[in-house]
């Protein structure tokens, strides 16, 4: 899978190294098997699969879909037309919000929580903390890729969290 994912070197900004991997997305047979390998570890365990941010989107799309189950979207702050739940959480310089239309959620539901790439964890645990406060269950957290190193794991301790690839 490796090969399918690119370096850009200085994106998106001088001295960060961005995997880029749409070349996954783009090939029908990888992005099927990228699917259910996330999927496969957490089957029958979860209601729901969230994707956070556009490429989790296309993820928890797929999942949603090949599993049966709904989808939800966690977006960035002023996104979502109705009441929202927000969480907070750092960036390399200042903060940003992530939003959850929590009543889309029903209460007590499992939450697979999907994103592409795993890098200081702040996104997704962001995103664990909105779906707990909605009342939901992180059911785990899977991305395609995790950028070990930058301390992922750490912030996301206590939660299952599967990565296809550790680079
Ligand atoms: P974190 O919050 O873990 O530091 O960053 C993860 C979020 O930023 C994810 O939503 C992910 O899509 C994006 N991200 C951070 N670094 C990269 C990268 O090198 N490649 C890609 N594709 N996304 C990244």
């Amino acid at each position: 899978m490796e090969r399918l994912s690119i370096s850009i070197a200085d994106y998106p900004k001088p001295g960060v190294v961005f995997r880029d991997l749409t070349p996954v997305f783009a090939d029908g047979p990888a992005f099927r098997r990228v699917v259910h390998a996330l999927v496969e570890q957490f089957e029958g365990r979860f209601d729901a699969v969230a994707g956070v941010g556009a490429r989790g989107f296309l993820l928890a799309a797929a999942a949603a879909y090949a599993t049966g189950t709904g989808v939800v979207t966690v977006r960035k702050k002023g996104k979502l037309p109705r009441k929202v739940l927000s969480e907070e959480y750092a960036l390399e310089y200042g903060t940003d919000m992530l939003e959850l239309h929590a009543e889309d959620l029903q209460p007590g539901s499992r939450v697979l929580v999907l994103d592409d790439v795993l890098a200081t964890g702040g996104t997704l645990a962001a995103a664990a903390r909105l779906f707990e406060r909605a009342g939901a269950r992180v059911a785990g957290v899977g991305v395609v890729m995790e950028l070990a190193g930058l301390g992922g794991r750490a912030a996301l301790e206590g939660r299952e969290t599967r990565a296809l690839l550790q680079v």
